[in-house]
Protein backbone atom coordinates (compact mmCIF):
# COMPACT_ATOMS: atom_id res chain seq x y z
CA UNK A 1 0.00 0.00 0.00
CA UNK A 2 0.83 3.74 -0.59
CA UNK A 3 2.52 5.40 2.25
CA UNK A 4 0.86 8.74 0.97
CA UNK A 5 -2.12 9.16 -1.00
CA UNK A 6 -3.26 12.81 -2.23
CA UNK A 7 -6.84 13.47 -3.36
CA UNK A 8 -7.13 16.22 -5.78
CA UNK A 9 -4.22 17.47 -8.03
CA UNK A 10 -5.06 21.06 -8.19
CA UNK A 11 -2.07 23.60 -6.06
CA UNK A 12 -2.56 22.13 -3.23
CA UNK A 13 -2.46 18.74 -3.37
CA UNK A 14 0.29 19.23 -6.40
CA UNK A 15 2.51 20.98 -3.41
CA UNK A 16 2.40 18.41 -1.20
CA UNK A 17 2.84 15.71 -3.55
CA UNK A 18 5.83 17.34 -5.07
CA UNK A 19 7.29 17.72 -1.34
CA UNK A 20 6.58 14.29 -0.72
CA UNK A 21 8.51 12.90 -3.55
CA UNK A 22 11.27 15.04 -3.59
CA UNK A 23 11.87 14.04 -0.10
CA UNK A 24 11.69 10.05 -0.99
CA UNK A 25 8.41 9.50 0.10
CA UNK A 26 6.35 7.11 -1.40
CA UNK A 27 3.05 9.35 -2.86
CA UNK A 28 0.23 8.76 -5.39
CA UNK A 29 -1.93 11.82 -6.62
CA UNK A 30 -5.36 10.72 -7.75
CA UNK A 31 -6.84 13.54 -9.82
CA UNK A 32 -10.18 12.82 -11.50
CA UNK A 33 -9.86 14.91 -14.57
CA UNK A 34 -8.27 13.31 -17.38
CA UNK A 35 -6.44 16.60 -18.11
CA UNK A 36 -5.66 20.34 -17.16
CA UNK A 37 -8.76 22.70 -17.16
CA UNK A 38 -9.44 25.58 -16.45
CA UNK A 39 -11.47 25.85 -12.83
CA UNK A 40 -13.50 29.00 -11.42
CA UNK A 41 -10.21 31.12 -10.31
CA UNK A 42 -9.74 35.03 -10.85
CA UNK A 43 -6.09 33.80 -12.02
CA UNK A 44 -4.26 36.20 -10.32
CA UNK A 45 -0.85 35.42 -8.42
CA UNK A 46 0.49 37.80 -5.70
CA UNK A 47 4.34 37.23 -4.68
CA UNK A 48 3.21 34.45 -1.81
CA UNK A 49 2.30 32.19 -4.69
CA UNK A 50 4.98 33.12 -6.63
CA UNK A 51 7.35 32.25 -3.73
CA UNK A 52 5.79 29.04 -3.19
CA UNK A 53 6.27 27.90 -6.90
CA UNK A 54 9.57 28.68 -7.01
CA UNK A 55 9.95 26.72 -3.90
CA UNK A 56 8.77 23.93 -6.05
CA UNK A 57 11.05 24.61 -9.33
CA UNK A 58 7.92 26.85 -11.12
CA UNK A 59 8.55 30.34 -12.67
CA UNK A 60 4.99 32.25 -13.40
CA UNK A 61 6.44 34.30 -16.21
CA UNK A 62 8.25 31.45 -17.54
CA UNK A 63 4.99 29.75 -17.32
CA UNK A 64 3.67 32.39 -19.62
CA UNK A 65 1.82 34.89 -17.08
CA UNK A 66 1.30 38.63 -17.84
CA UNK A 67 2.83 40.88 -14.86
CA UNK A 68 0.53 43.17 -13.65
CA UNK A 69 1.08 46.39 -12.26
CA UNK A 70 -1.75 48.57 -11.16
CA UNK A 71 -5.55 47.71 -9.48
CA UNK A 72 -8.60 49.86 -10.81
CA UNK A 73 -12.02 50.05 -8.74
CA UNK A 74 -15.04 50.72 -9.44
CA UNK A 75 -17.79 51.91 -7.85
CA UNK A 76 -21.07 53.89 -9.32
CA UNK A 77 -19.45 56.99 -11.33
CA UNK A 78 -15.97 56.57 -9.86
CA UNK A 79 -12.72 55.19 -10.20
CA UNK A 80 -9.87 54.30 -7.79
CA UNK A 81 -6.49 53.33 -9.80
CA UNK A 82 -3.79 52.29 -7.47
CA UNK A 83 -0.35 50.66 -7.89
CA UNK A 84 -0.12 47.20 -6.63
CA UNK A 85 2.43 47.30 -3.70
CA UNK A 86 3.92 43.93 -4.91
CA UNK A 87 4.46 42.14 -7.66
CA UNK A 88 1.59 40.19 -9.07
CA UNK A 89 0.88 37.98 -12.49
CA UNK A 90 -2.11 36.94 -14.42
CA UNK A 91 -2.14 32.83 -15.00
CA UNK A 92 -4.78 30.75 -16.34
CA UNK A 93 -5.57 27.73 -14.23
CA UNK A 94 -5.48 25.62 -17.00
CA UNK A 95 -1.97 26.26 -17.78
CA UNK A 96 -0.99 26.39 -13.84
CA UNK A 97 -2.52 23.04 -13.04
CA UNK A 98 -1.07 21.58 -16.34
CA UNK A 99 2.50 22.76 -15.09
CA UNK A 100 2.02 21.75 -11.22
CA UNK A 101 0.86 18.04 -12.90
CA UNK A 102 3.65 18.19 -14.57
CA UNK A 103 6.09 18.90 -12.04
CA UNK A 104 4.27 15.68 -10.09
CA UNK A 105 5.49 13.27 -12.41
CA UNK A 106 5.02 9.58 -12.09
CA UNK A 107 3.05 10.14 -8.70
CA UNK A 108 0.28 11.62 -11.04
CA UNK A 109 -2.68 9.06 -11.95
CA UNK A 110 -5.12 11.20 -14.15
CA UNK A 111 -9.09 10.61 -14.64
CA UNK A 112 -9.17 8.41 -10.86
CA UNK A 113 -12.21 9.53 -8.44
CA UNK A 114 -12.08 9.63 -4.93
CA UNK A 115 -15.56 8.29 -4.30
CA UNK A 116 -14.82 7.58 -0.02
CA UNK A 117 -12.27 7.22 1.91
CA UNK A 118 -12.46 5.04 5.45
CA UNK A 119 -10.08 4.19 8.12
CA UNK A 120 -9.22 0.68 7.98
CA UNK A 121 -6.84 -0.42 11.24
CA UNK A 122 -3.27 1.79 10.93
CA UNK A 123 -4.65 3.31 7.32
CA UNK A 124 -7.67 4.22 5.17
CA UNK A 125 -9.20 2.17 2.07
CA UNK A 126 -10.37 4.56 -0.26
CA UNK A 127 -12.77 3.99 -2.83
CA UNK A 128 -12.50 4.74 -6.89
CA UNK A 129 -14.74 3.46 -9.67
CA UNK A 130 -11.91 1.25 -10.64
CA UNK A 131 -11.48 -0.58 -7.67
CA UNK A 132 -9.39 0.16 -3.62
CA UNK A 133 -6.84 1.56 -2.89
CA UNK A 134 -5.23 1.06 1.01
CA UNK A 135 -2.61 3.77 1.89
CA UNK A 136 -1.19 5.34 5.39
CA UNK A 137 -2.01 8.41 5.46
CA UNK A 138 -5.08 10.52 3.40
CA UNK A 139 -4.35 14.28 1.98
CA UNK A 140 -7.26 15.60 1.12
CA UNK A 141 -7.11 18.61 -1.56
CA UNK A 142 -10.49 18.60 -3.89
CA UNK A 143 -10.78 21.94 -3.30
CA UNK A 144 -14.20 23.59 -2.97
CA UNK A 145 -15.28 19.89 -3.41
CA UNK A 146 -16.23 17.62 -0.13
CA UNK A 147 -15.60 13.96 -0.15
CA UNK A 148 -17.92 11.99 0.84
CA UNK A 149 -18.67 11.06 4.32
CA UNK A 150 -15.81 14.32 5.23
CA UNK A 151 -17.60 17.52 5.41
CA UNK A 152 -16.11 20.57 6.50
CA UNK A 153 -17.67 20.91 9.83
CA UNK A 154 -19.35 24.48 10.64
CA UNK A 155 -18.61 25.93 7.04
CA UNK A 156 -20.53 29.21 6.62
CA UNK A 157 -23.58 29.80 4.05
CA UNK A 158 -21.93 28.92 0.84
CA UNK A 159 -21.41 31.73 -2.18
CA UNK A 160 -21.32 30.79 -6.01
CA UNK A 161 -18.43 31.56 -7.86
CA UNK A 162 -18.49 31.77 -11.75
CA UNK A 163 -15.86 32.38 -14.77
CA UNK A 164 -15.97 33.62 -17.80
CA UNK A 165 -12.88 33.93 -20.51
CA UNK A 166 -13.65 36.97 -22.94
CA UNK A 167 -13.16 38.51 -25.91
CA UNK A 168 -13.50 42.16 -27.15
CA UNK A 169 -11.88 43.62 -23.53
CA UNK A 170 -8.71 45.65 -24.32
CA UNK A 171 -6.70 44.64 -20.64
CA UNK A 172 -2.87 45.28 -20.25
CA UNK A 173 -1.61 45.75 -16.64
CA UNK A 174 -4.26 46.06 -14.64
CA UNK A 175 -6.90 43.92 -12.53
CA UNK A 176 -9.98 45.72 -12.24
CA UNK A 177 -12.15 44.96 -8.86
CA UNK A 178 -16.17 45.26 -9.91
CA UNK A 179 -18.49 45.81 -7.19
CA UNK A 180 -22.56 44.92 -8.37
CA UNK A 181 -25.35 44.44 -6.76
CA UNK A 182 -24.90 41.49 -4.83
CA UNK A 183 -21.79 40.37 -5.47
CA UNK A 184 -17.99 41.51 -6.85
CA UNK A 185 -16.14 40.62 -9.62
CA UNK A 186 -12.44 40.34 -11.07
CA UNK A 187 -11.48 40.98 -14.53
CA UNK A 188 -7.86 40.81 -15.65
CA UNK A 189 -5.58 40.12 -19.18
CA UNK A 190 -5.27 36.92 -20.47
CA UNK A 191 -1.37 36.31 -21.26
CA UNK A 192 -2.46 35.77 -25.46
CA UNK A 193 -4.92 38.76 -25.46
CA UNK A 194 -8.59 38.78 -23.92
CA UNK A 195 -9.66 39.04 -20.38
CA UNK A 196 -10.58 36.66 -17.22
CA UNK A 197 -14.42 37.79 -15.71
CA UNK A 198 -14.44 36.21 -12.67
CA UNK A 199 -16.97 37.09 -9.88
CA UNK A 200 -18.26 35.93 -6.09
CA UNK A 201 -21.85 36.18 -5.39
CA UNK A 202 -24.81 34.99 -3.32
CA UNK A 203 -28.23 34.34 -5.07
CA UNK A 204 -29.19 33.33 -8.68
CA UNK A 205 -26.11 33.97 -10.98
CA UNK A 206 -28.92 35.64 -13.43
CA UNK A 207 -27.11 37.28 -17.03
CA UNK A 208 -23.32 37.55 -15.58
CA UNK A 209 -21.87 40.36 -18.30
CA UNK A 210 -24.89 42.40 -17.79
CA UNK A 211 -25.24 42.54 -14.12
CA UNK A 212 -21.36 43.54 -13.96
CA UNK A 213 -21.72 46.37 -16.28
CA UNK A 214 -24.53 47.71 -14.16
CA UNK A 215 -22.23 47.83 -10.97
CA UNK A 216 -20.01 50.74 -12.17
CA UNK A 217 -18.88 53.24 -14.95
CA UNK A 218 -15.93 51.41 -15.03
CA UNK A 219 -17.13 47.78 -15.50
CA UNK A 220 -19.31 49.49 -18.44
CA UNK A 221 -16.31 51.29 -20.16
CA UNK A 222 -14.11 48.23 -19.97
CA UNK A 223 -16.64 45.69 -20.96
CA UNK A 224 -18.52 47.92 -23.73
CA UNK A 225 -17.48 45.65 -26.61
CA UNK A 226 -17.01 42.09 -24.67
CA UNK A 227 -18.31 39.06 -25.44
CA UNK A 228 -17.75 35.30 -23.92
CA UNK A 229 -15.75 32.99 -25.76
CA UNK A 230 -17.17 30.13 -24.00
CA UNK A 231 -21.05 29.07 -24.08
CA UNK A 232 -21.56 29.72 -20.30
CA UNK A 233 -19.95 30.45 -17.84
CA UNK A 234 -18.24 27.44 -15.29
CA UNK A 235 -19.83 27.44 -12.39
CA UNK A 236 -18.79 26.66 -8.68
CA UNK A 237 -21.55 26.31 -5.48
CA UNK A 238 -20.83 25.87 -1.88
CA UNK A 239 -17.99 28.28 -1.60
CA UNK A 240 -17.46 28.55 2.65
CA UNK A 241 -15.61 31.81 2.43
CA UNK A 242 -14.15 32.33 5.76
CA UNK A 243 -14.43 28.53 6.70
CA UNK A 244 -11.13 27.68 8.67
CA UNK A 245 -10.68 23.49 9.49
CA UNK A 246 -10.48 23.34 13.31
CA UNK A 247 -7.49 21.58 15.29
CA UNK A 248 -8.86 18.57 15.22
CA UNK A 249 -9.55 15.57 12.81
CA UNK A 250 -9.41 12.22 12.12
CA UNK A 251 -5.53 10.40 12.50
CA UNK A 252 -3.51 9.87 9.01
CA UNK A 253 -6.04 12.37 7.40
CA UNK A 254 -4.47 15.90 6.18
CA UNK A 255 -6.64 18.73 4.99
CA UNK A 256 -4.18 20.61 2.84
CA UNK A 257 -6.06 23.76 0.56
CA UNK A 258 -9.25 25.01 0.33
CA UNK A 259 -10.15 21.81 2.31
CA UNK A 260 -8.42 23.57 5.32
CA UNK A 261 -9.12 27.12 5.14
CA UNK A 262 -11.26 29.65 2.31
CA UNK A 263 -9.83 33.11 1.93
CA UNK A 264 -11.87 35.89 0.18
CA UNK A 265 -11.46 35.70 -3.35
CA UNK A 266 -11.02 39.25 -4.36
CA UNK A 267 -7.22 38.78 -2.34
CA UNK A 268 -5.73 36.48 -4.37
CA UNK A 269 -4.65 35.01 -2.46
CA UNK A 270 -6.46 31.39 -3.17
CA UNK A 271 -3.61 29.71 -4.68
CA UNK A 272 -0.91 31.43 -2.26
CA UNK A 273 -3.09 29.13 0.54
CA UNK A 274 -3.35 26.69 -1.28
CA UNK A 275 0.46 25.82 -2.17
CA UNK A 276 1.75 26.76 1.09
CA UNK A 277 -0.38 24.55 2.86
CA UNK A 278 0.55 21.95 0.68
CA UNK A 279 4.29 22.33 1.65
CA UNK A 280 3.40 22.72 5.34
CA UNK A 281 1.36 19.49 5.27
CA UNK A 282 4.73 17.62 3.67
CA UNK A 283 6.71 19.11 6.50
CA UNK A 284 4.10 18.21 8.86
CA UNK A 285 4.11 14.63 7.81
CA UNK A 286 8.32 14.26 7.08
CA UNK A 287 8.60 15.58 10.70
CA UNK A 288 5.59 12.55 11.73
CA UNK A 289 3.40 15.45 12.82
CA UNK A 290 -0.09 14.05 13.33
CA UNK A 291 -3.04 15.58 11.32
CA UNK A 292 -4.73 17.38 14.55
CA UNK A 293 -1.78 19.35 15.06
CA UNK A 294 -1.00 20.07 11.03
CA UNK A 295 -4.49 21.90 11.21
CA UNK A 296 -3.80 23.23 14.81
CA UNK A 297 -0.22 24.77 13.23
CA UNK A 298 -2.35 25.82 9.95
CA UNK A 299 -5.28 27.53 11.76
CA UNK A 300 -2.54 29.55 13.67
CA UNK A 301 -0.76 30.55 10.76
CA UNK A 302 -3.44 31.74 8.62
CA UNK A 303 -5.60 33.14 11.50
CA UNK A 304 -4.29 37.36 10.42
CA UNK A 305 -4.45 37.01 6.50
CA UNK A 306 -8.21 35.20 7.17
CA UNK A 307 -8.95 37.78 9.40
CA UNK A 308 -7.83 40.62 7.43
CA UNK A 309 -9.79 38.98 4.08
CA UNK A 310 -12.65 38.86 6.22
CA UNK A 311 -13.04 42.39 6.74
CA UNK A 312 -11.56 43.87 3.81
CA UNK A 313 -14.62 41.81 1.99
CA UNK A 314 -16.94 42.95 4.56
CA UNK A 315 -16.05 46.81 3.32
CA UNK A 316 -16.53 45.82 -0.11
CA UNK A 317 -19.69 44.28 0.70
CA UNK A 318 -21.06 46.67 2.60
CA UNK A 319 -19.46 50.05 1.24
CA UNK A 320 -17.37 49.84 -2.20
CA UNK A 321 -16.94 53.24 -2.25
CA UNK A 322 -15.47 53.29 1.49
CA UNK A 323 -12.92 50.76 -0.30
CA UNK A 324 -12.54 52.06 -3.08
CA UNK A 325 -11.53 55.07 -0.99
CA UNK A 326 -9.16 52.89 1.75
CA UNK A 327 -7.82 51.16 -1.40
CA UNK A 328 -6.56 54.71 -3.34
CA UNK A 329 -4.61 54.95 0.27
CA UNK A 330 -1.40 53.78 -0.83
CA UNK A 331 0.10 52.92 2.74
CA UNK A 332 -3.52 51.21 3.68
CA UNK A 333 -3.71 49.29 0.69
CA UNK A 334 -0.10 48.23 1.69
CA UNK A 335 -0.78 47.26 5.21
CA UNK A 336 -3.74 44.99 3.82
CA UNK A 337 -1.54 43.13 1.35
CA UNK A 338 1.30 42.84 4.34
CA UNK A 339 -1.17 41.42 6.70
CA UNK A 340 -3.11 38.64 3.95
CA UNK A 341 0.55 37.92 3.11
CA UNK A 342 0.60 33.85 4.49
CA UNK A 343 4.68 33.27 2.91
CA UNK A 344 6.91 31.82 6.10
C1 LIG B 1 -14.78 33.21 -7.63
C2 LIG B 1 -13.39 32.81 -7.20
C3 LIG B 1 -12.29 33.59 -7.59
C4 LIG B 1 -11.00 33.25 -7.16
N1 LIG B 1 -9.93 34.00 -7.56
C5 LIG B 1 -8.69 33.70 -7.13
C6 LIG B 1 -7.56 34.45 -7.58
O1 LIG B 1 -7.66 35.38 -8.38
N2 LIG B 1 -6.33 34.10 -7.10
C7 LIG B 1 -6.15 33.08 -6.21
O2 LIG B 1 -5.02 32.82 -5.79
N3 LIG B 1 -7.21 32.33 -5.79
C8 LIG B 1 -8.46 32.60 -6.24
N4 LIG B 1 -9.52 31.83 -5.86
C9 LIG B 1 -9.29 30.72 -4.92
C10 LIG B 1 -8.59 29.54 -5.59
O3 LIG B 1 -9.25 29.19 -6.78
C11 LIG B 1 -8.61 28.34 -4.62
O4 LIG B 1 -8.31 28.78 -3.33
C12 LIG B 1 -7.59 27.28 -5.05
O5 LIG B 1 -7.91 26.78 -6.32
C13 LIG B 1 -7.59 26.14 -4.04
O6 LIG B 1 -6.71 25.15 -4.48
P1 LIG B 1 -6.94 23.63 -4.04
O7 LIG B 1 -5.78 22.86 -4.56
O8 LIG B 1 -7.27 23.56 -2.60
O9 LIG B 1 -8.28 23.19 -4.80
P2 LIG B 1 -8.65 23.14 -6.35
O10 LIG B 1 -7.86 24.11 -7.12
O11 LIG B 1 -10.14 23.25 -6.40
O12 LIG B 1 -8.22 21.68 -6.81
C14 LIG B 1 -8.93 20.54 -6.36
C15 LIG B 1 -8.63 19.40 -7.32
O13 LIG B 1 -9.20 18.21 -6.78
C16 LIG B 1 -9.84 17.48 -7.81
N5 LIG B 1 -10.86 16.66 -7.17
C17 LIG B 1 -11.97 17.09 -6.50
N6 LIG B 1 -12.66 16.06 -6.00
C18 LIG B 1 -11.96 14.93 -6.34
C19 LIG B 1 -12.17 13.54 -6.09
N7 LIG B 1 -13.22 13.10 -5.37
N8 LIG B 1 -11.25 12.65 -6.59
C20 LIG B 1 -10.18 13.09 -7.30
N9 LIG B 1 -9.95 14.39 -7.58
C21 LIG B 1 -10.82 15.31 -7.08
C22 LIG B 1 -10.39 18.57 -8.73
O14 LIG B 1 -10.63 18.07 -10.04
C23 LIG B 1 -9.26 19.60 -8.70
O15 LIG B 1 -8.29 19.36 -9.68
C24 LIG B 1 -10.82 32.11 -6.31
C25 LIG B 1 -11.92 31.32 -5.96
C26 LIG B 1 -13.20 31.66 -6.40
C27 LIG B 1 -14.36 30.78 -6.01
Amino acid sequence: MPENVVIGAGPAGCATAIALARAGREVLLLERSPEPRESVCGEFLGPDAAAALRRLGLDPARLGAAPLRRMRIGHGRREADVTLPFPAWALPRRLLDGALQEAAGPALRRGTTVLGAVPMGEGWRLRTPSGEIQARRVILATGKHALRGHPREGAPPPAIGLKLHLAGVAMTDAVALLPFGGGYAGLQPLPGGGANLCAALHGPPGDLLARVRAGSALAEALLRDAYPLWDRPLAIAGVPYGFRQPASGPSGLYRVGDQAAVIPSFTGEGVALALHSGLAAAKAILAGQEAAAFHAAWRRRSAGPMRWAGLAAHVLRASPPAFAALGAVGPLARLVAARTRVAA
